[in-house]
């Protein structure tokens, strides 16, 4: 069957597997999608099986051709960031489960090299700060662990890489990466854009187990099992950002999907945050990055995710907005979701969830309330620090990500966050901007500022709160996850 040219976008999340088909004016085609198991080995450790990943991988997209009975014109990848693999670099095959973004078993190691005074420097390279987040901890933590596996990847006989960079491989047999997943990695240096030796150093990694890096859009690259190439690869934050069209200085997003991360571009200057916001890559292309301040949040819709699969108390994700809306007040009871840690801006790695404020009459809807105010309020500290970082609010704020289908949350953000709130059509930017970068790489566009005829407003929040019920809402959550810090 033949019908018109469309574009494929593999968005590799956290929880899912998704591939999704837009025409050339950005309209969605198809989807489909597969939930991803996911393992917690021990406390604080989370692990992905790289195998079912590239399973899921054949599976969305076979469906995707099977439904438009038709192969795309290529296909772009997006990605959950910093989670780690190695593989085989003969075989394709993982030598160790994925180590996922949210894993905390390094903070111990990232401590260390505080200690020795490194973090200044590394900050410097990379943009990033020392927490376990980032790759290069858990690279060094499997070669601690498994010393053959370091003198594997010496011979050159292994590869490193973040999910893009597996699938990137799986799918051509190319070891590569992009500007934007190697900013996140803590070896990659943001101003020069090559891997540091230095770093490298630092961390004791080889560097014949880097992949290397492209751009995030660029000349097809033939796929081995099917008919359409792969061009074009970005971080799902950055994706994102390209989606909502943020690619211009000042612009920001927010995205509410496992986390929230919120991305201001700041044009082709590396930030330098004075707020513990992170630098990194907007993107690259053509050789030329621009960049973007930084604000992640490691837990916003994965604590809905909790209730429903750890606390059992609602069924479904879409469930807490009718919960939600069944109680007027949160009558005192606040949820610090820290479950991995706090990350923007307090990083404090050894800091764990909790729940304040029952008694007696406290319910599902009670925590269900408790866990959707505590995503607004987590943003609201981001937003101070990016505030504080530029001098100016940023003000409207585009979201998207799964969470911002609960029109409840979103109303909530704005009224907490005190700024107008744009939501767009296309609530899955991440998978819209792969697409469009897909599209720049084979040649259907011709510049980045053409995404902007991709967008289109679904509806605008403006903040609906007096003063007095905000200021103690805040003081509420401010008292609670200062109880939960152990980084004071
Ligand atoms: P990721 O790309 O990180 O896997 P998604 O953008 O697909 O995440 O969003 C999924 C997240 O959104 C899940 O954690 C889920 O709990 C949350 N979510 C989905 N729908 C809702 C809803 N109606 N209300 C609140 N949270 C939701």
């Amino acid at each position: 069957m033949s019908g018109p040219d469309y574009l494929l976008a593999l968005d590799q999340g956290t929880t899912s597997t998704r591939a999704m088909a837009f025409d050339l004016e950005g309209h969605e085609l198809a989807r489909h999608q597969i939930e991803l198991t996911q393992y917690f080995p021990k406390p604080g450790w989370v692990e992905h099986d790289a195998t079912e990943i590239w399973q899921h991988t054949g599976k969305v997209i076979s469906k995707i051709i099977a439904k438009l009975g038709r192969a795309p014109l290529a296909m772009g990848i997006t990605n959950q960031r910093e989670t780690t693999l190695l593989w085989d670099r003969k075989t394709g095959m993982p030598v160790h489960q994925a180590i996922v973004w949210q894993d905390r078993r390094t903070a111990g190691h990232c401590l260390a090299l505080k200690e020795k005074g490194l973090e200044p420097l590394i900050s410097g390279k990379t943009g990033l700060l020392l927490d376990p987040y980032f790759s290069a901890t858990k690279l060094a933590w499997i070669f601690e662990h498994q010393p053959e596996l370091k003198e594997r990847a010496r011979a050159g006989e292994l590869c490193f890489g973040t999910v893009e960079s597996y699938l990137l491989f799986r799918l051509t047999g190319v070891h590569g990466s992009d500007a934007t997943n190697a900013s996140r990695t803590l070896l990659y240096n943001i101003h020069d854009g090559s891997w540091d030796l230095e770093l490298l150093d630092i961390f004791d990694i080889p560097k014949a187990v880097l992949p290397k890096i492209l751009d995030n859009a660029f000349e097809g690259i033939p796929t081995k099992d099917y008919d359409f190439p792969v061009s074009a690869m970005v971080g799902d934050q950055q994706g994102a950002a390209i989606g909502q069209g943020a690619i211009h200085e000042g612009a920001i997003k927010s995205t509410y999907g496992t986390g929230c991360f919120v991305l201001q571009n700041t044009g082709d200057k590396a930030p330098q945050s004075k707020n513990r916001l992170l630098s990194t890559v907007a993107y690259q292309l053509a050789g030329k990055r621009s960049y973007a301040l930084e604000g992640s949040i490691f837990i916003a819709g994965a604590v809905i995710q909790w209730l429903r699969d750890g606390l059992g108390i609602i069924d479904s994700a879409e469930e807490s907005e009718k919960l939600v809306r069944e109680l007027e007040h949160n009558e005192g009871v606040y949820m610090v979701p820290a479950f991995t840690g706090l990350g923007a801006p307090h990083w404090d790695p050894e800091a764990r969830g909790a729940i304040f404020g029952l008694t007696r009459d406290s319910g599902p809807k009670h925590l269900v309330r408790a866990a959707l105010e505590s995503v607004a309020y987590q943003t609201f500290d981001l937003l101070q620090a990016f505030e504080k970082d530029s001098g100016t609010k940023p003000d409207p704020i585009r979201v998207d990500g799964g969470m911002v289908a609960n029109t409840w949350f979103v109303q909530f953000l704005s009224d907490i966050l005190g700024t107008g709130i744009e939501r767009p059509k296309v609530q899955e930017t991440t998978a819209l901007g792969a697409a469009f970068l897909a599209g720049l790489g084979a040649g259907v566009y011709q510049d980045l500022s053409e995404i902007k005829d991709f967008w289109h407003l679904d509806k605008a929040f403006q903040p609906d709160m007096d003063a007095g019920k905000r200021t103690e809402l805040l003081s509420g959550w401010h008292d609670a996850v200062s109880r939960v810090k152990m980084d004071i």
